[in-house]
C-alpha cells in the first residue's frame, strides 16, 4: 500500500509505533522498522540525553532502514531538559521525529531548521490546525481509546479522524485504538494514511517489556483501562489494575493533589511492572484494542498480517459489496 504517509518518510507499509515510555527502546525501534513500518525511540525513557545518543547508535547496528524518535512533553514532577534531547537528537543525524503534548513550537522550529521532518501527535482537530499553521510535516491524531494521554475531549477516533481529515491538509496518521487490519482499513476509509500503534507493539516478541505483561494484555479485554488524572487535567489511559483502582478511588473522593496520589502513579514504580512483570505494582498505560489483541507475534509477522489481511478485506470484503455479493461470500 502506497500512501502519502510511506511515500513523506520512506517506508514501506503505513504503520508506525509511536513513542511509548520505558517501552519504545531500540530492541523494538529496530524490529519495526525491519518490518517495514516507522518505530520511534522514546527519547525520556532514557535517563539522560547521553544515553539517547547510545540508544539511537544501538537502533542503527540493527537496522538500515528509517526510524524515528519520540519527544513528549508533559507536566512531570521533574521536568526533564527537553533542548537537552532536542539536541542528542539532532546530533544524532535523526531525520524523523514524533512530538507529543503541550506548546512544541520551540522544538519544531528547532528541528525543522535541521531539516528533520516531524509527525505530531494531538488529541484534538483545533491542536492538530494549530501543528500544521506550526509547520509540522504530519499530524497523529489520537483517539479516546488511545493508551496514554487522550486529552480531555472525549472524542471518540470515528469522529476524530473523520473531523481531522476534514480540516487537515497534511497527512495525517489514526492512532488509538489500532491493532489489526480492519482498524487499518477503517482508519483508510476515515481519511488517514495509515495507523500508529502502541499497545499492539507492547505485545510483540521483541517488545523490551516482561512476559507477564504481555500476557496480561492478551488476557485483558477492553474494558481493562481505567482513566486517571482526570481531575489533574492531566488525563492518562492506564491498564486496570489494583493500582489504578486506588488512584481513581482517592480521585472520586474529590480535591485530590498530584501530591496525594504520587506514592501510587510514579513513573519509577510503573518501570518496575515492565521488568518485574508484576502487572499490580504500578501504573503501566495500555489502550482499550487490548479487547483485540490475542497473542504476541514478531514484529515482522504482525506487520505482514496486518497489511496482507488489510488487502484481502478491500479486495474481498468491500469490494463485494460493489459487486453485489453478500457480507458472507465477500468474505
Ligand atoms: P513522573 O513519575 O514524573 O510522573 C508520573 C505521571 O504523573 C506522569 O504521567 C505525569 O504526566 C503525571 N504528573 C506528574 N506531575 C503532574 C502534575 N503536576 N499534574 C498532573 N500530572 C502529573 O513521570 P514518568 O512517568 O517517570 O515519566 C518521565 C518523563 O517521561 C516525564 O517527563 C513524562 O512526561 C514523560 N513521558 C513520556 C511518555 C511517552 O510516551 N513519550 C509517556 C509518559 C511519560
Amino acid at each position: 500500500m502506497k500512501t502519502r504517509f510511506t511515500e513523506l518518510f520512506g517506508v514501506e507499509h503505513p504503520i508506525a509505533q509511536g513513542g511509548m515510555q520505558w517501552v519504545g527502546r531500540a530492541s523494538l525501534v529496530s524490529a519495526v522498522a525491519n518490518a517495514g513500518a516507522l518505530g520511534f525511540i522514546t527519547a525520556l525513557t532514557q535517563p539522560t540525553p547521553e544515553d539517547l545518543v547510545k540508544e539511537i547508535k544501538a537502533c542503527r547496528e540493527m537496522t538500515d532502514r528509517p526510524f524515528g524518535v519520540n519527544l513528549t512533553i508533559l507536566p512531570a514532577l521533574k521536568p526533564p531538559p527537553y533542548a537537552e534531547y532536542r539536541q542528542a537528537i539532532i546530533e544524532s543525524g535523526i531525520k524523523i521525529v514524533e512530538t507529543a503534548g503541550y506548546k512544541p513550537q520551540e522544538h519544531v522550529d528547532d528541528f525543522k531548521k535541521h531539516g528533520i521532518k516531524i509527525i505530531h501527535k494531538c488529541t484534538a482537530v483545533r491542536h492538530g490546525l494549530s501543528a500544521e499553521r506550526m509547520g509540522v510535516d504530519a499530524i497523529s491524531i489520537d483517539g479516546f481509546e488511545c493508551a496514554g494521554h487522550p486529552g480531555e475531549d472525549d472524542i471518540p477516533g470515528l469522529i476524530l479522524i473523520a473531523a481531522a481529515a476534514d480540516k487537515i491538509k497534511i497527512p495525517m496518521l489514526a492512532s488509538g485504538g489500532f491493532g489489526d487490519a480492519r482498524g487499518l482499513v477503517a482508519a483508510l476509509a476515515l481519511g488517514a494514511e495509515g495507523v500508529n500503534m502502541g499497545t499492539r507493539f507492547m505485545c510483540t516478541v521483541e517488545s523490551p517489556i516482561h512476559q507477564k505483561v504481555k500476557e496480561q494484555i492478551v488476557a485483558n479485554d477492553e474494558r481493562a483501562t481505567n482513566l486517571i488524572f482526570r481531575t489533574l487535567h492531566n488525563t492518562a489511559r492506564v491498564a486496570k489494575n489494583l493500582v489504578s483502582e486506588e488512584v481513581v478511588a482517592i480521585e472520586k473522593k474529590g480535591g485530590a493533589k498530584i501530591e496525594d496520589i504520587m506514592h501510587l502513579v510514579s513513573g519509577q514504580r510503573g518501570k518496575v511492572v515492565y521488568e518485574a512483570g508484576d502487572p499490580d505494582y504500578g501504573i503501566w498505560s495500555a489502550g482499550m484494542v487490548q479487547g483485540l489483541i490475542h497473542d504476541i507475534p514478531t514484529c515482522k509477522d504482525l506487520v505482514e498480517r496486518i497489511v496482507s489481511e488489510a488487502e484481502a478485506l478491500i479486495r474481498g470484503r468491500l469490494e463485494g459489496f460493489l459487486n453485489g455479493k453478500t457480507a458472507k461470500a465477500a468474505e
